[in-house]
């Protein structure tokens, strides 16, 4: 089944459940102090969960872009080195607005994925919350019985406070929740070791698909929780990781989502696919950080030195920096992958195709002055070796490297290491702790996904109103 037919399903399913379907919301967040990029399908939400807004639709279905690069939920450095967490992927979700709870999120969720997408019910584990002394909380046992008349008991996990209790601020709204996970592994490899010993242990074929967010607490200032008045349904399933279930692979990157752009790498830089540790790495990490990059120049957030910008920025010298050092790529070239992502999204996400052109001229752009940069770089480094006299290039160059071309630690030590030099790790760590202490200081930290500032009823609710509106492009300069 091709990912267009799986994400098409998902929506039609829950229309058939009387579920508003809604398009997506944009990544980059305007009006919130406490968060960069929407990272949870809920977060365009989050005025309707607090109660500051009303709702016409009481429920709504979506597909929601998000981006896991900052902030409390930070999956960047895995990007690429595992083959289940993306930067930017498709987080399916369903909600209640105090209409439907539990039982209806259980059954339908059950229902979609073993009635219409037919996963074998033998691939499946669920996780129930098992309760806390701290909260004076119950073990979820509402939860437990509904999956019950589903699922063979010994296939439903206890889940503590950390996996199964979903709350993002200090206040407001929480609630336990069950995370569905999926068992991807052979036959040979589940005789070896049950799939139950396996949940939530970063097994790359044991993954966690859906996880169904219960909200029925609120937590007062004082630390307390009292019961909503009116309970209910988020639910967030990793778009990406439900097509590499469905479509038979054992890796996100398997999956049309990415083969086209995969295939793509492969023939401009003539290295292939699953042949080696490194080059896969690189490629994984180029077709991942395309998409972020893409997405967000697309939504209007460029590659910038400050705040969100100077965050996409990044993502894309890794990208830049994977090609150059594993795919040996001098030139500008992720740029190129541009056409090949509009042609496979621009249906479900028209901003991309609208804005096709812009994605791959900044991209180019960028590609350019960082590759420059790179360059001027590496000769400058040449300069440092030829004046080291003991073979142990100083922490202070290599930091000044870093931190006047972009060139990174890793990648200088890699060239050393050819000309048979060593470089001070621990110098350049201690000039790196320095530059951040100046930065914390200089930035507000992003402690959680929302905070209650002030309740303000005139604020415009910028998940709708924005949806239409053109991306105004003010930021871009050249570098
Ligand atoms: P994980 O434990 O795998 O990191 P999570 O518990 O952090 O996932 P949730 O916050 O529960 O994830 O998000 C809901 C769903 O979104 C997950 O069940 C998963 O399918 C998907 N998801 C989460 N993070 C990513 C990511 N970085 N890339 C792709 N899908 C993701
Ligand atoms: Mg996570
Ligand atoms: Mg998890
Ligand atoms: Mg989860």
């Amino acid at each position: 089944m091709t990912s267009q037919k799986i994400r098409q399903q998902f929506l039609d399913f829950f229309k058939d459940k009387q579920h508003k379907i809604v398009p997506s919301a944009p990544l980059v967040l305007k009006n919130d102090p406490t968060l960069m990029f929407n990272n949870a399908g809920m977060v365009p939400f989050k005025e309707y969960f607090l109660g500051q807004k009303t709702i016409k639709n009481k429920r709504i279905a979506d597909t929601q872009k998000c981006l896991r690069v900052s902030g409390k939920h930070n999956d960047l450095e895995e990007v690429g080195i595992d083959t289940y967490h993306h930067t930017l992927f498709e987080m399916l979700g369903n909600w209640s607005f105090g209409d439907y709870f539990k039982k209806e999120a259980i059954d339908w969720a059950w229902e979609l994925l073993t009635e219409v997408y037919k996963i074998d019910k033998s691939k499946l584990y669920v996780t129930v919350f098992v309760g806390d002394k701290q909260d004076h909380l119950d073990f979820d046992q509402e939860a437990y019985d509904f999956w019950k008349s589903h699922i063979d008991e010994d296939r439903i996990i206890n889940g503590n406070k950390k996996d199964n209790f979903w709350e993002m601020g200090a206040q407001g709204p929480c609630g336990p929740c069950s995370e569905i996970h999926v068992d991807l592994r052979t036959e040979e490899e589940k005789a070896k070791t049950s799939g139950k010993d396996l949940v939530n242990k970063d097994h790359p074929q044991v993954v966690e698909i859906w996880n169904l967010v219960f909200m029925q607490y609120n937590r007062k200032a004082d630390g307390s929780l009292v019961d909503l008045s009116a309970k209910h349904i988020d639910t967030g399933m990793g778009f990406e990781r439900l097509c590499m279930a469905l479509q038979g692979v054992t890796s996100n990157y398997d999956t049309d989502v990415f083969t086209p752009l995969i295939s793509e790498v492969e023939t401009i830089t003539n290295h292939n696919y699953g042949k080696d540790n490194e080059t896969d790495i690189a490629i994984r990490v180029i077709v991942d950080h395309l998409r972020a990059v893409a997405f967000s120049i697309s939504d209007g957030q460029l590659p910038s030195n400050t705040g969100a910008g100077y965050v996409i920025r990044r993502i894309l010298r890794r990208a830049i920096r994977y090609g150059f050092t594993f795919l040996d790529q001098k030139e500008p070239f992720i740029y190129k992958l541009t056409k090949t992502l509009s042609n496979q999204m621009g249906d479900v996400f028209p901003e991309i195709k609208n804005q096709e052109v812009l994605i791959h001229n900044v991209i180019k752009e960028e590609e350019h002055s960082f590759l420059r940069a790179l360059d001027q770089g590496l000769l400058l480094l040449d300069r440092i070796i030829d004046n080291t006299k003991d073979k142990n290039i100083s922490g202070g160059k290599v930091f000044e490297l870093y931190d006047t071309y972009g060139f990174p630690f890793d990648l200088t030590q890699l060239i050393a290491k050819e000309k048979g030099y060593t470089v001070d790790e621990e110098g350049f760590n201690t000039h790196m702790q320095k530059q951040k202490e100046r930065s914390k200081a200089a930035s507000a930290v992003e402690t959680s996904d929302w905070n209650v500032l002030v309740e303000d009823e005139e604020e415009e609710f910028i998940g709708y109103d924005n949806l239409n509106a053109k991306v105004k492009i003010t930021q871009y300069r050249k570098v």
